[in-house]
């Protein structure tokens, strides 16, 4: 009998598992099992031999046509055995240079085969060299036919696996055979009530189904209950994450009326908006448990998140906590502290002797803060005078302390790593703190449950009002030259109207030979798509700038920002942008996240093909922030349909963050999308699709939760219990604990 657990070297010999280890990374017979059939054929449909292409690793059924051994017979090793294959409408050659005369006798005309290899080319056709081959039964054995079994025979699903070239489908074939034969899959981690309530197969008849076929509806039926299986464990795991961060104690900060945080809401120069206010809500009751919120507030750009998280960084203040916020560039810290203190006014100066009565103290602290500031910032955070840290990755050092850690706000988390997460979070002495987490890049609901499956997520979706629409065009600056002189006409309009504009490169310029920009450009290599060729290198700050202020935009203010500016000139820049002392920035990506000035109305974006589509969003996000209408112009030399131009037309066609999102999504790999924040293995999705399987995913989100309430140590469900552990692995306890 064999189990899912059983090493494979037990049941298939270590010769043969070693194999399957070294190839395909398989340890246990699960593992094998889990290597899904990639497609089936049927004795009556060959493969198309016309689509074969050069280099692919194929396994494809074929008729030999023609076998002959060229070459002197009598002279040894000079021989080799040609063999045509046929699919009926185009032939391949198969060419063996050894055991010519047993291929010989074996690959006789007319012999139906199944035969892998690489595709190779020898003068202008086609071939396979030394392909593995299998010959396939096609007649019963004479006792044995009827008619109803030779119609069986040449329809049966013959499975053909992901294979290599040490190992062959079949012979991958013939080891889940063996599997098969002595398998006792247990019990079934998906509890008998969901497998009605969804029609489901149990788990062991999926698994023999999903290999051994007898008809499409087998197929559809097995990977169905096959993506439950991943999609529930993985969600059971993610309730147990979350119940376990919310069993950990936390201090609670429920609001005190007429303190800071009214005083704030007061002295807002706007209403907030119906979805600030209902998040604000939510973050409020958060706060006030006496377990850890885990919060994602996802928004579209220009949503006005800050605020909301302003709001809930005062009420941990006002019950006499400290919050801290981290954001991922200088450029954006630097921001956020010009504009909270901004916002507060009078409450952010306490000891000094302007302060109002229920003032507090904001601190930043940065990789550039000078030695006195720094000195100041760590000892007000410390002591506790500081309500509020705001800082880059510097808020993570160990020096860093805090007198009473209430909240963490994590501003564009998808720039961070959940260790970072972790990092800030540990710094709370005593109990966990609240934990907000903020992204512009928008996901799919289900992507969200899966990648941030541990939090809860909370949504702006409309934008304030009176913000005005974006207008995108795509600029086809080598077909049509005369679009590019159009695009500085523009800019010299929308400066002559007092308004200011961005033009942002993907490169920084007169990098030493393999450097890239500096560490916060975010790649703009993102978008990069191999489909047009003799490309220049990309456009660089350090280029365009001088250009445009001796040509197309002469006598204008022009600035330059990149990461390789030290961070005082970086903040100086910014200053001035802001203040309106420069009508044009030019700059990289890093004014990709966060940046918010209202006056800058245009966006001319270089080699826009070079950003991917999340990126453009967010870039395009910096304008429109005002009263006047925003103009995003993205510039390009990629041909008309091309996928890279496509891209740009979707960009350009919907202001959509969601949208653009999914698309961005769809165009990735998923491992790519769940990174490192996945959890469990990387290898952990073989059935499941996130954008595809939404609606399974959220069901099973759903079953797997309330089963997770009714038991947290799933003590009534060993088998569901086993394949979490399966799914995570040795990272087990960590992933729950890090919860
Ligand atoms: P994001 O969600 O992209 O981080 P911000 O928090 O930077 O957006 O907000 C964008 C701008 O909108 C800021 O200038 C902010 O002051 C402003 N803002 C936020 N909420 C409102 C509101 N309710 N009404 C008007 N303006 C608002
Ligand atoms: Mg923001």
């Amino acid at each position: 009998m064999t189990t899912l657990r059983d090493p494979l070297a037990q049941v298939l010999g270590p010769k043969t598992s070693g194999a399957f280890e070294k190839v395909f990374g398989l340890h246990t017979a699960g593992d094998l099992l889990r290597h899904y059939p990639r497609r089936y054929y049927t004795r009556g449909e060959l493969t198309s031999l016309a689509e074969l292409r050069e280099g692919d690793h194929v396994t494809v059924l074929a008729r030999v046509e023609h076998a002959s051994i060229i070459g002197n017979p009598r002279v040894r090793g000079k021989e080799r055995l040609e063999v045509t294959v046929t699919d009926g409408t185009a032939k391949l050659t198969l060419t063996f240079f050894a055991g010519v005369h047993h291929h010989h006798r074996v690959l006789r005309d007319g012999e139906l085969c199944l035969f892998a290899g690489t595709v190779s080319s020898f003068r202008g056709r086609r071939q396979l060299v030394h392909p593995e081959y299998q010959v396939v039964e096609e007649t019963l054995p004479e006792d044995r036919i009827t008619a109803e079994l030779a119609a069986e025979y040449a329809t049966e699903l013959l499975p053909v696996y992901p294979a290599s070239a040490k190992l062959s489908s079949w012979r991958i074939a013939t080891a889940i055979d063996v599997l098969l034969d002595t398998l006792d899959a247990g019990d079934d981690p998906l509890p008998e009530e969901v497998r009605e309530q969804y029609d489901l197969w149990p788990r062991e008849t999926a698994i023999r189904a999903i290999h051994r076929p007898q008809d499409q509806a087998d197929i559809q039926r097995a990977r169905k209950r096959l993506k439950w299986d991943e999609a529930f464990v993985m969600q059971a795991a993610l309730a147990q994450r979350r119940m376990a961060a919310a069993a950990m104690p936390a201090v609670p900060r429920p609001p005190v009326p007429d303190a800071t945080a009214g005083e704030f809401d007061r002295r807002l120069p706007f209403t907030l908006t119906e979805g600030q206010r209902f998040v604000g809500e939510v973050i409020a009751r958060d706060l006030s448990c006496a377990y850890p919120m885990n919060r994602l507030l996802q928004g579209e750009v220009g949503s006005g998140k800050t605020v909301v998280a302003v709001r809930a960084m005062l009420q941990v203040v006002d019950s006499g906590g400290q919050a801290a916020l981290l954001a991922p560039t200088e450029v954006l810290a630097q921001q956020h502290y010009r504009s909270i203190t901004g916002l507060l006014g009078p409450l952010a100066s306490a000891g000094q002797l302007d302060s109002a009565e229920h003032a507090t103290r904001v601190a930043l602290l940065t990789g550039s803060t000078g030695v006195r500031a720094r000195r100041a910032a760590l000892s007000d955070a410390f002591t506790g005078d500081a309500g509020i840290l705001i800082g880059t990755h510097a808020l993570l050092e160990d020096r860093v302390q805090f007198a009473d850690l209430g909240l963490v706000v994590i501003d564009e988390q998808h720039r961070f790593g959940v260790e970072q997460r972790d990092a800030l979070r540990d710094k709370a002495v005593g109990s966990r703190p609240h934990v907000l987490v903020m992204t512009a890049t928008p996901i799919p609901r289900t992507v969200a449950m899966t990648v941030y499956g541990d939090l809860e997520v909370s949504t702006l979706a409309e934008l304030p009002a009176g913000r005005s629409p974006i207008a995108s065009h795509v600029v086809p600056a080598a077909e049509r030259p005369r679009y590019l002189e159009r695009v500085w006409e523009r800019v010299r309009e929308e400066i002559a109207a007092g308004r200011q504009a961005y033009v942002v490169c993907p490169r920084i310029g007169d990098e030493a030979p393999g450097e890239a920009g500096g560490d916060e450009d975010g790649t703009a290599a993102d978008g990069e798509d191999a489909d047009f060729t003799d490309r220049r290198p990309p456009l660089a700050v350090l280029d365009i700038a001088p250009a445009l202020a001796d040509g197309p935009l002469s006598g204008l203010r022009l600035g330059i920002l990149h990461g390789r500016l030290n961070p005082e000139e970086k903040d100086r820049v910014m200053t001035a942008f802001a203040a309106g002392d420069i009508d044009v920035l030019v700059a990289t990506t890093v004014i990709e996240v966060g940046v918010d000035v209202p006056n800058a109305t245009a966006m001319v974006v270089m080699d826009a093909e070079r950003f991917g589509v999340s990126q453009l969003h967010q870039l395009r996000g910096r304008v429109g922030r005002g009263v006047a209408p925003g103009l995003c112009l993205l510039v390009t030399d990629a041909p008309a349909d091309s996928p890279s131009r496509d891209r740009l037309d979707a960009v350009a066609a919907t202001s959509d963050g969601f949208r653009l999102s999914r698309l961005d999504l769809e165009q990735r790999r998923e491992g790519d999308v769940l990174g490192a924040t996945q959890a469990g293995r990387r290898s952990s999705l073989k059935m499941l699709r996130l954008l595809a399987d939404e609606e399974l995913i959220a069901f099973a989100r759903q079953e797997a939760s309330a089963l997770v309430e009714a038991d947290p140590q799933l003590a009534g469900h060993q088998a569901l219990s086993e394949a979490i552990d399966d799914l995570l692995g040795p990272q087990r306890a960590e992933f729950l604990d890090k919860a």
